[in-house]
């Protein structure tokens, strides 16, 4: 297969391609068009939303080398707008000297929620208690560990609360055995190798968007305060209600990970804020983030253009917040709302262009400016 060579820095009029077709790929296409740059959606499945805006799409597997070749060589550098791509298809993209940012050591970490737990533990940070669970024994030697209420999470592919449950005292009395309990959870994620955490009382969930630079500069957008219905995010707000003790907590540990990792472009932290004012990591994902989705309204530069700034070797932008804001998630039918939404003063609408309102998936969203 013969070498890609991207270049380290992208002028405009280059090519982004990106893995991923989903609307965080649209919304990055969109803020890498404003900037003349052009993108190349690349997905197995389903290219649209992000195809509809894009100026290439390649339709193929994510472990089709002759496809991914062809792909490489017809852009100047590779993101993701997901984190589930396969470790495999970034080994090979690598071996043909095709550049992808962020690489893959953000990606290592971050498909796997034990891995990532314990490299948040080796930068000295804070997590909820966990042990890692691969049979019925070793989530009895864990709930002695981390105690109940605790949360079973698959370790690989969970998303917005999928491939997770509870295991309570009241889930125990239900069973009418601890035993049976135990049994019911691990078949109910199904006995796939897991992470159990011992439930944190938060007071509230905040998370901050970070972005790193080719040369190291770092820059954070205000922490966002979220709310999540039925494990799906729901609202981000900013600002959040936490103190400045708070907030500089959360950037600090997000500042730390993106330099352990020697991290290019957007990352999403995610936090859980306890009574007192100290945070615990939960995870990051390594990608824009919908809780960043506000900065599309209320800062010059949002958290897309500033993931495509940083992935095509350019100066960071301006992280800085010129209004407060109310993103809101429409998930499913909320979307039939638009023409209401459409109408009203300080609001500004997003839709993805996707054409089935099944429940749960994410439509579009609204930021409301204050
Ligand atoms: P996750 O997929 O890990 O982000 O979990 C989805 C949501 O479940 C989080 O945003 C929290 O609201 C809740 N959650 C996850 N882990 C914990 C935990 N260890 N303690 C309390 N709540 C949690």
């Amino acid at each position: 297969m013969t070498s890609v060579r991207h270049p380290e820095i992208v002028d405009p009029n280059g090519v982004i391609g990106i893995l991923g077709g989903g609307q965080l790929g649209r919304m990055l296409a969109m803020a890498a068009a404003r900037l003349g740059l052009r993108c190349h959606i690349y997905c197995p499945d389903d290219l649209f939303p992000a195809a509809d805006v894009a100026a290439a799409a390649t339709k193929a597997d994510y472990t089709d080398q002759n496809a991914l070749a062809a792909f490489a060589a017809s852009v100047d550098v590779i993101t993701y707008e997901f984190e589930n791509v396969p470790a495999e298809t970034v080994a090979f993209l690598n071996s043909i000297d095709a550049r992808v940012r962020p690489g893959a050591l953000a990606l290592e970490k971050a498909q796997d929620r034990l891995v990532e737990k314990e490299f948040i533990k080796s930068l000295g940070a804070v997590t909820a208690p966990f042990h890692g669970v691969d049979d019925l024994a070793s989530l009895d030697a864990g709930l002695k560990k981390v105690g109940r209420p605790a949360i079973l999470k698959t370790r690989r592919l969970g998303y917005d609360g999928k491939g997770q449950t509870r295991l309570t005292d009241a889930d125990i009395d239900l069973h009418g055995a601890f035993e049976k309990a135990i049994e019911y959870a691990w078949a109910e994620i199904g006995a796939a190798p897991s992470i159990l955490e011992g439930f944190v009382p938060f007071e509230r969930e905040i998370s901050v968007i970070g972005a790193r630079s080719v040369n190291g500069d770092i820059c954070l957008y205000d922490p966002t305060e979220n709310n999540h219905v039925h494990g799906i995010l729901k609202t981000s707000s900013v600002p959040a209600a936490i103190s400045s003790a708070t907030a500089k907590k959360a950037c600090a540990a997000t500042s730390e990970i993106l330099t352990a990792l020697n991290y290019i472009g957007v990352i999403g932290v995610e936090f859980f804020v306890l009574q007192g004012g100290d945070v615990l990591i939960n995870e990051f994902a390594p990608r824009v983030h919908n809780s960043g989705h506000w900065t599309l309204d209320a800062c010059a530069v949002s958290q897309f253009e500033q993931h495509i700034r940083a992935v095509a070797g350019w100066p960071l932008g301006d992280p800085g917040r010129h209004s407060d804001a109310v993103m809101e998630n429409l998930i499913g039918d909320d979307v039939h709302s638009w023409r209401a939404l459409a109408d009203e003063q300080n609001t500004c609408l997003h839709l993805y262009g996707k054409r089935d309102a099944r429940p749960g998936r994410k439509m579009g969203h609204v930021t409301r400016l204050k």
